[in-house]
């Protein structure tokens, strides 16, 4: 269902999902460290686990990026040192940028970097104490940008880092950008050095990186015409800057000794919409692309119609609630059309208030032309965090619980993905599915961010579910990128 909520928890580019502690076992773990060998790499009995890689081609590996571009070449030297210290050369063959089959220690092979900065809008600082530690890691890290889409602020890069990731051609980078004005920049980040976050992405665009963009923003900080300047400048640097979400500030009730923010009543949700797409407007004139584009919770904020679907060019800004619930409606009317096979029995939905709307109608939609469909739609009020926080994703077992039991339910409840962690399958309250199914009496279904496996889903025609995973994965934490 709603994929809008992968920013929701700003850059929480939600989504995708995952875990915890391992995250710091990875950390302690030495790096390099072949953990695994891929079945069908050309160095299978030529390197072994516990093997350490050192360099490839004479270069040495310093991280997964390494790894990556420099593993590229068909004709490789791999140089390695045993767990015994014994150093040895291996020469493989391979196709150009054929993998080479190796899994290692920790996913980066490196630490994971933290952000240097405590940015007033920070959704991490807004958190209730007990959850889960991996969700109060602030990262910040350029390798996971590339590799993960995570998103990365430009403000602890050394000049050394810059310099690889132009050599590298690490591209695209997803810049968290907030404002181009280096003083507002440095007083929303609460970071001296986050003023020069435009000259990094000038080097950057003069070196022929793409930058996806984002600006969380905060009413009285950075939006009227400090966004307008921010958009003239992102769009002077276009198509390097190829496009960049407007996204609404995410309050929780947690704010206490914060900074205080306000959110957007639905008078400026409509007038930042309208200064956006004004800006957009004529870019899309002037260069061909509109470059800006409002999360979907603007136009819910502001009681509006979602844009059509040409309005989302490539729908590059999926993964920041940037016409998730547009593509979902395109999605499920082709579906529809497409035609299916209820199963006539009864089922209900789960979503959070804000997409609940669009639900009632696209159920509305199917039972006018299955009349047999018996559908209920449930909206949960975030209770956890608080009712400023309407998005899917950040509904918790708890609230979903309290909420819908004794509810007519039917034979299954459908929620999102986008409330779970996949492989655990658990809600960020750490409620599992299994549980939030036992205390309802129905079988709670994940069904995808898609509208085809919405209808599917609808009509009874439903995914096998994967075992949970209960022993967490050392990659999870990484994609929660808070
Ligand atoms: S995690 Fe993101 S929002 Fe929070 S302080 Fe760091 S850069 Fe800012």
């Amino acid at each position: 269902m709603l994929k809008e909520e992968r920013e929701a928890f700003p850059p929480f580019a939600l989504t995708e999902q995952r875990l915890q502690l391992l995250f710091y076992g990875a950390v302690m773990r030495e790096q390099n460290i072949i953990k695994s060998i891929d079945r069908d790499s050309p160095l299978r009995h030529k390197a072994h686990a516990g093997d350490r890689l050192l360099s490839i081609n004479g270069h040495p590996i310093l991280d997964v990026l390494d790894y990556k571009f420099y593993a590229y070449d068909p004709a490789l030297e791999v140089r390695l040192r045993r767990p015994d210290g014994e150093e040895i050369t291996v020469r493989v063959r391979k196709d150009v940028g054929g993998d080479l089959g190796l899994d290692f220690e920790s996913y980066l092979m490196d630490a994971p970097r933290s952000c240097a900065n405590r940015c007033v809008f920070c959704f991490i600082d807004q958190l209730p104490k007990g959850m889960r530690p991996t969700l109060y890691f602030k990262d910040d890290d350029a390798r996971l940008s590339f590799l993960l889409g995570n998103y990365i602020t430009l403000t602890n890069l050394s000049p050394r880092e810059i310099e690889r990731i132009i050599a590298l051609h690490v591209s695209p980078v997803n810049v968290s950008v907030h404002t181009t004005n280096p003083e507002l920049r440095a007083q929303m980040l609460r970071n001296p050095r986050a003023g020069e976050g435009l000259a990094v992405m000038r080097r950057l665009a003069e070196a022929g990186i793409t930058m996806n963009c984002q600006i969380v923003c905060c009413p009285g900080l950075n939006d009227g015409e400090e966004l307008l300047r921010s958009m003239r400048d992102l769009a002077a640097l276009y198509p390097a800057v190829r496009t960049v979400s407007v996204v609404p500030v995410g309050l929780t009730k947690f704010r206490e000794g914060l900074t205080p923010l306000q959110g957007f009543s639905p008078a400026h949700a409509a007038g930042t919409i309208d200064l956006v797409d004004g800006f957009g407007d004529e870019c899309l004139a002037r260069l061909g692309s509109r470059i800006f584009f409002c999360g979907d919770e603007f136009y819910l904020k502001a009681g509006r119609e979602l844009p059509e679907d040409a309005y989302y060019e490539d729908y590059v800004q999926l993964e920041n609630g940037v016409g998730m619930l547009r593509l979902l409606e395109t999605e499920f009317v082709s579906a529809l059309r497409l035609g299916g096979e209820p199963d006539g029995r009864p089922f209900s939905i789960a979503t959070g208030t804000a997409a609940a709307p669009l639900f009632r109608r696209l159920l509305a939609l199917a039972r006018e032309k299955y009349g047999t469909l018996r559908g209920e739609i449930f909206p949960v009020v975030n209770d956890f965090f608080g009712p400023e926080i309407n998005v899917t994703g950040l509904v918790t077992g708890g609230d979903l619980i309290r909420q819908l039991r004794g509810q007519p339910l039917g034979e299954r409840l459908l929620i999102s993905w986008n409330m779970l962690r996949r492989q655990e399958q658990d809600f960020l309250d750490d409620v599992t599915l299994e549980e939030a199914s036992a205390a309802l009496g129905v079988p709670v279904i994940p069904v995808e961010q898609d509208g085809f496996a919405l209808f599917d889903a609808m009509c009874g025609v439903l995914p096998e579910l994967p075992p949970p995973v209960r022993e967490e994965s050392g990659e999870a934490f990484y994609r929660y990128n808070l």
